[in-house]
């Protein structure tokens, strides 16, 4: 049976897995980026998380998907927010000049999509939108066995969609009010900082900053302090609205939530659901499922894997 490589190259993770082509994962290892900002320190650590997996045997392909926009009919990175050294980068060709195996390059979300489709939930819910919810926000639409990729691949940035067009808060991407700076982990961080210094009252009152992230501030929701549960609710009432236009355009049979963020979805359901029902045509609506990803954080790495060896057929 062909094996393949399947890679997530992060901003400060490097995720690798060996994988059979029906889908069994034979070796997982997880890297450090180190510096993104150099490109020699990424590719040594790129290049050892491979080696490591091509150890255990021949390998006939490797995918790597990676954040940004991505030129994917030449094979480059345009750029990639997370790794500034990125700029029309041929990653394909510098990873097979490498290792002489055939690799390829798309963005990061639409091959964790794919890997819904394949190896997750996906199959029997097309056409279906994927979105990550994490430190930043991610989407793409998948329809007959195919995720739809625009006129330059940049179809479904969801995350880099203006919501909130008075906002005064700037998105990474450099303008205000996208998806990803109200809802995202970030935003939810954020949110808890600003209640913090501004003395609302919270559990989380002394707990050094660095130390709160999204995570931290869904254990405390949970436990009931308010301030972190607002941030998750203020989250989700923009991801409801997300999730409304979503309908509204693609008449989806499901949205698939992945990304870290998914294992709050209990603090943010009832909410996001509420808006989402608010603003939402009935008709479409009762079709939508609403499901989390079966396949936490390795759909990314199983849809590049999957990608890589679907190539060379
Ligand atoms: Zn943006």
């Amino acid at each position: 049976m062909k094996r393949g490589i399947g890679i997530d190259l992060g901003g400060t993770k490097i995720l690798g897995i060996l994988m059979e082509e029906g889908g069994r994962i034979l070796r997982k290892v997880d890297g450090n980026t180190g510096d993104p900002s150099s490109e020699k320190e990424v590719l040594r650590n790129l290049f050892s998380v491979i080696e490591s997996l091509i150890e255990e045997g021949p390998v006939s392909s490797i995918g790597i998907g990676c954040a940004g926009p991505d030129d994917f009919e030449n094979q480059v990175v345009v750029t990639s927010p997370n790794l500034p050294f990125i700029k029309n980068y041929p990653l394909k060709r510098v990873v097979e000049e490498r290792f002489v195996i055939p690799t390829l390059v798309d963005n990061d979300v639409k091959m964790a999509a794919l890997g819904e489709l394949i190896f997750g939930d996906g199959k029997d819910l097309q056409p279906f939108f994927f979105i990550t919810l994490g430190t930043g926000i991610g989407g793409a639409l998948v329809s007959e066995g195919k995720v739809f990729r625009g006129v330059c691949n940049t179809a479904g940035e969801i995350g880099h969609t203006v919501f909130d067009w008075a906002s005064t808060e700037r998105c990474g991407c450099g303008k205000y009010g996208c998806l990803e700076v109200l809802a995202s982990g970030t935003a939810i961080r954020r949110y808890v900082l600003r209640g913090l210094e501004s003395g609302q009252p919270s559990v989380l009152q002394g707990v050094p900053p660095e130390k709160i992230n999204a995570r931290l501030v869904a254990e405390k929701a949970r436990k009931g302090d308010e301030l972190s549960r607002e941030a998750y609710l203020k989250a989700a009432y923009w991801i409801g609205v997300a999730f409304s236009h979503l309908v509204q355009i693609l008449n989806p049979r499901a949205i698939i939530i992945g990304g870290g963020m998914s294992e709050a979805w209990d603090l943010m359901e009832g909410k996001c659901l509420d808006v989402l029902a608010s603003l939402t045509m009935e008709f479409p609506l009762k079709h939508l499922e609403i499901r989390r990803s079966p396949l936490g954080n390795l759909a990314g790495v199983m849809g590049a894997c999957w990608m890589g060896m679907s190539s060379i057929k």
